[in-house]
Formats: C-alpha cells, sequence, structure tokens
C-alpha cells in the first residue's frame, strides 16, 4: 500500500517535470538543479560565478524557511525566487512550476535551482532541469560519494568546494578525485574554492559553463 502511495507521487512529480522541461526548452533556457549538503557552499558558489559569468542567468532557491539566501542571490544582481518548503527536505517539480512564471524566460540563458541542502532525496524528484550538479565540500569527507550513490550517480557535475580547507582534511585532492569517479566515472569534476576573497579554480567551470550552455 505504501509502495502505491509513493509511486503515485512521483507520476505525479515526472508529469509536472516535464511540462516543466518543456517550458524550459520551448525558451531555449538550461536549468541546473543543484544538489549538496546544507553548509557545501551552494550559495557562496552562486554568488562567485554570477557575475563571471556571460550568460543571462537567473536563480530559484529552495529552503526550508527564510529568504537568506535569495538575499544573497539579489545581491549578485540576479532575478531570484525564494521558495520555502514549510519543513519539506526536497524541492519538486510542482513548486518549480508554480515560480516558473516569476522569470522573464524569454530572457534567460541559464535558470540554476539551489536545492534544499539534504543528500538523500533531491535527487529522486526530477524538476524538469536539464543536468544535475553536486557540490560536496572537502569539509565533509572523503566517504560522501560512497554513503551517497544515487546523488552522485545522477550528477553531470561534481563541485568539489572548499579546496582551502584540504590542508585540514587528511586526504588529497586526488583521493576524492578517485572517490567520486568510482561512484560516478561519467561526472565531469571541477575543485575550488568560492570563499569571498579566496576564490580558487573558478575560471575553468565558468569557461566549461559557457562552452556547454552557449
Ligand atoms: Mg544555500
Ligand atoms: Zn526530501
Amino acid at each position: 500500500m505504501e509502495l502505491k502511495v509513493k509511486e503515485n507521487i512521483l507520476a505525479a512529480n515526472d508529469a509536472l517535470a516535464t511540462a516543466n522541461r518543456q517550458l524550459l526548452q520551448k525558451h531555449g533556457v538550461t536549468s541546473l538543479n543543484i544538489l549538496g549538503s546544507p553548509g557545501s557552499g551552494k550559495t557562496s558558489l552562486l554568488e562567485r560565478l554570477l557575475p563571471r559569468l556571460n550568460l543571462a542567468s537567473g536563480v530559484i532557491e529552495g529552503d526550508l524557511a527564510t529568504a537568506k539566501d535569495a538575499e544573497r542571490i539579489r545581491a549578485a544582481g540576479a532575478p531570484v525566487v525564494q521558495i520555502n518548503t514549510n519543513g519539506g527536505c526536497h524541492l519538486d517539480a510542482r513548486m518549480i512550476n508554480q515560480v516558473l512564471p516569476g522569470f522573464d524566460l524569454a530572457g534567460l540563458d541559464l535558470l540554476f535551482i539551489e536545492n534544499v541542502g539534504n543528500l538523500v532525496c533531491p535527487a529522486g524528484f526530477d524538476l524538469g532541469e536539464t543536468a544535475k550538479i553536486v557540490v560536496l565540500s572537502v569539509a565533509e569527507g572523503l566517504d560522501k560519494p560512497a554513503k551517497y550513490p544515487s546523488t552522485f550517480l545522477k550528477a553531470a557535475v561534481v563541485i568539489i568546494n572548499k579546496i582551502d580547507l584540504l590542508p585540514f582534511c587528511g586526504f588529497s585532492l586526488d583521493d576524492l578525485h578517485r572517490e567520486i569517479e568510482t561512484v560516478n566515472p561519467q561526472a565531469q569534476i571541477f575543485a575550488c574554492c568560492s570563499r569571498e576573497g579566496a576564490e580558487d579554480g573558478l575560471d575553468k567551470l565558468v569557461n566549461w559553463l559557457e562552452k556547454h550552455i552557449k
């Protein structure tokens, strides 16, 4: 019985995800669903990327509560809509469907969707995005790709963040690369630091995004 309910929920989600995907494609908008733990640096990465990207970009922010992240994105100069899930631990396609009319889609090249900080269930809900990105900070530890395989398996891109903290982590960047590649050999991997004033490795990511999205 419980299984049946879950199937119905996912079928309803998939129908709305398809509608979102068709709407975004119609307007030539690439959308990236950003997954990662709370504190992995998803919003900080967006703050650093938005002024560097030569692409018209918008952002949907997903959080349980507050508009803190949307305020940061607005300050970075991008159109942004905040979704509060009121306790919900992931975004779903219906929430995205409700906020898409708030964007001038014809004028956008790229729409970032920052999901609720969580390495578990956001991976199970298609939002209609073009691709999923995982942001993993080195401080979370070497074992996260192996422990949360469904999230890492679905990512087209994995961004290793906070590389300035590597000297305190007890493993190397190569070690973490290997852990990610063991779960998902196809993932495109970038390493960067998104901390203001200590930015590192962002140019490669910006170049890759511009090349693949233009
Ligand atoms: Mg955030
Ligand atoms: Zn959830």
